[in-house]
């Protein structure tokens, strides 16, 4: 069976104490996660090391980062490196979310020189894509998460591609309380792994976990979890309330 992971995105909330008590909150629930289930913490760059350490003991339990820079290492104040967060025992990242490709002016090819250095650290990309309103309603919404992939993706050789996992976020249910039907996030994930199929063939497609996120809940995860091509979610509001991102957890297949 593919992977089914529950993604927590903190996004910038919570200080360093809040964020302790929420991961006790949630790791206190003493959920066994089965060999096939992950949950993952992605916390801000202060937290990565708590994190970590809050998790060890935890099988299947990962902290993951936001997102890291496009180049490996040098003069770039600020900024943080693929290298640097598997050098702390990070082993996750999330790349391309849609905050940092509107706020920050990510492009795909920065988002693919991103692939790349997380992929060559050892560290597992957790690659968004996701289309706006405007574009869904003008009913493009296939052809432009197929560019995302094929943009910043469909460089990576097969035994590359089978390391990624990724989240379909449509950036009109991020934050707004607005989810995607099952039956949309369904048939875009469905789209998505015949998008992969047709580059990498289906052997290899079958295998690449395909988050759903935009307004996951405790009251619609089930729902939307249960759907073939769903394999967990990637989850930014609800992932702040211990109970409900327990629910969540435990609506994974
Ligand atoms: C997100 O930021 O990735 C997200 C899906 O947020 P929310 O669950 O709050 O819509």
């Amino acid at each position: 069976m593919r992977k089914q992971i529950a993604a927590a995105n903190w996004k910038m909330n919570l200080t360093f104490q809040e964020a302790e008590k929420l991961l006790d909150d949630i790791l206190d629930a003493g959920i066994k996660l089965t060999d096939h289930q992950e949950v993952l913490f992605a916390v801000p760059y202060p937290y990565l090391l708590m994190t970590r350490s809050e998790v060890e003991e935890e099988p299947n339990y990962h902290g993951a980062a936001q997102n890291c820079y496009h180049k490996s290492a040098g003069s770039y104040t600020g900024e943080v490196s693929a290298e640097m967060l598997h050098s702390i025992g990070i082993n996750y990242c999330i790349i391309g979310h849609s905050e940092r490709r509107e706020f920050f002016n990510e492009t795909n090819s920065m988002l693919m020189d991103k692939v790349n250095l997380c992929l060559e650290n050892h560290v597992i990309p957790v690659f968004c894509c996701g289309e706006s309103l405007p574009v869904r309603d003008a009913g493009r919404q296939n052809d432009f998460v197929a560019s995302q992939l094929s943009g910043s993706l469909f460089h990576l050789p097969a035994d590359k591609i089978k390391m990624i996992m990724i989240a379909y976020e449509p950036i009109w249910a991020i934050g707004t309380g607005k989810t995607a039907s099952s039956a949309q996030a369904q048939e875009m994930h469905h789209f998505l792994r015949s998008v992969l199929a047709d580059q990498y063939g289906t052997a290899i497609a079958d295998e690449i976990p395909i988050l759903y996120g935009g307004s996951v809940k405790a009251n619609n995860a089930k729902e939307l979890f249960s759907c073939t091509d769903v394999d967990g979610g990637l989850v930014g509001g609800a992932s702040l309330i211990a109970q409900d991102f327990i629910e969540i957890i435990t609506a994974l297949k």
